[in-house]
């Protein structure tokens, strides 16, 4: 047989794939929950989202199949195998600050504009039309292959927990909705909560009592504002200017001041993803690192301890006694994203721990309850997701590689990450694009952008990818 060449097809096939796109980046498509039926899960517009690709499908001669009104999938081809390509084609709401309409699709300058346009509407189209250039071609298959469309993937992977209990799991397959090259390796993800058991007890003599503190509200992001509340006795006015100065010696921001007789101080730091937390600074561990240092009451005085002696400088969990890494993976790290307190329940903790391929969880987890139980603290509300990871001499990896090399002429980098991608809803899938290297991630931003030429590019990689893997051997 001739050799294909998949950039040509997909030139062909430019100016439908494009209004296709636009079409589908035009449904706002966030979740919705106040007006959830039973015909729409999510909200009208989710659903909206999901009939549109479904009806591309029956347009296009593919077998299609709403699932449960959450998910549903578009299918080519005979064969006992199986082929799954994921995507999903809900957004996170567009916010503000946007120079496009962000629900417009407009093309300016070499790229299309959209809330969704590179996570993940685009890339799933391109996904899309990689199936139809093989199904168009007419070429010989072995394998059916199946486009999955979650609609739930920004919030709580409703979508694909449904989809998988009731239909078919392929036997391999890549999720459109990362990086290229290829994501081998994802790590665990355990989120957690450290609780102080310390009981109540009656508000002591110190010279500063700890009212509350707050600092993050989200386990997977590092947190950019801390607030404590402080009970301060007259006479102790140096705390004031001892906090000014650590501010100033810190290059910190943030303010002092007081309100219904109770001194507030307030800091800023940097937020960043929680697979990351070295990439941040944790406002909350600064905060309670500077709390430290004065003399509180017993039970606050356990809280800013703990966190300092726990957490502060160190998002390896050496102090916890869990730093472990592995070659797949690397480092185990844990992100403090919220801290809570207050004088009345005491505190907590609420981590997020990433933590590499190989290592023992359910140890580890015995570890950190042995560890913080020594500063009167327990484990709470504790949730996992196992590591993900898809040898790298798998018929899988080495296809998708082939294929990536041969169409961009750059050598197809193996990744391992903190984060969870989609993938690791399917058994044995990879995160496979669209993001090239070195493009800004512009994936939750304003004015999210995919460029038109990568655009094109993957379309052609996932079109090849598609046959090589479906083929008759
Ligand atoms: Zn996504």
């Amino acid at each position: 047989m001739a050799k294909i060449d998949w950039k040509a097809e997909v030139e062909k096939r430019k100016d439908s794939l494009l209004s296709d796109l636009q079409g589908l980046l035009q449904i706002s498509s966030v979740l919705d929950e106040r007006e959830a039926t039973k015909e729409a899960p999510f909200g009208k517009e989710v659903k909206k989202a999901l009939d549109y690709m479904l009806a591309l499908g029956t347009r296009d001669q593919f077998q299609t199949k709403n699932t449960g009104n959450v998910a549903g999938h578009l299918e080519m081809g005979k064969g006992k195998g199986l082929i799954g390509i994921l995507g999903h084609v809900d957004v996170v709401p567009a916010g503000d600050g946007w120079s496009v309409a962000p629900f417009s699709g407009v093309v300016k300058d070499g790229r299309i504009y959209a809330r969704g346009a590179i996570d993940d509407k685009g890339p799933t189209i391109a996904a899309y039309y990689g199936m139809r250039i093989v199904k168009e071609l007419g070429l010989p298959l072995e394998k059916r292959v199946r486009l999955i469309i979650g609609t739930d993937e920004e919030s709580d992977w409703r979508c694909v927990d449904h989809y998988f209990k009731v239909e078919e799991m392929p036997e391999m397959g890549f999720a459109p909705d990362a990086d290229f090259p290829i994501i081998i390796a994802e790590k665990g993800i355990a989120d957690f909560d450290l609780v102080q058991d310390t009981k109540d007890e009656t508000r002591g003599q110190a010279p500063v009592t700890l009212v509350s503190f707050m600092s993050g509200l989200r386990y997977n992001m590092v947190p950019d504002h801390a607030k404590a509340i402080l009970d301060i006795k007259e006479g102790n006015t140096e705390i004031i200017q001892m906090f000014e100065d650590f501010l100033d010696s810190q290059d910190l921001n943030g303010k002092y001041y007081v309100d219904s007789g109770y001194s507030i101080m307030e800091l800023h730091g940097i937020s960043a993803h929680g697979s990351e937390p070295d990439k941040g600074k944790n406002a909350g561990l600064l905060l309670a690192n500077f709390l430290s240092t004065l003399e509180l009451d017993p039970r606050g005085q356990e809280y800013v301890k703990a966190a300092v002696e726990f957490f502060f400088g160190d998002s390896h969990g050496r102090a916890l006694g869990v730093a472990y890494q592995d070659d797949l993976s690397g480092e185990l790290t844990i992100n403090v994203g919220k801290l809570s307190y207050n004088e009345h329940e005491g505190g907590l903790f609420g981590l997020t721990m990433r933590y590499p391929v190989t290592f023992p969880i359910d140890e580890g987890m015995e570890t950190i309850q042995r560890s913080s139980a020594k500063s009167g603290f327990r484990v709470g509300h504790y949730s996992n997701s196992n590591p993900h990871h898809v040898p790298e001499d798998s018929p899988l990896i080495q296809t998708l590689k082939a294929v990536y090399e041969e169409q961009t002429g750059q050598t197809a980098e193996l990744l391992a990450i903190g984060g969870g991608t989609y993938a690791r809803s399917l058994g044995s899938g990879v995160a496979f694009g669209a993001l090239f290297p070195g493009r800004p991630d512009v994936a939750h931003q304003k004015d999210e952008y995919m460029e038109l030429d990568d655009l094109w590019q993957a379309t052609a990689i996932y079109a090849q990818a598609i046959y090589e893997l479906a083929k008759k051997g």
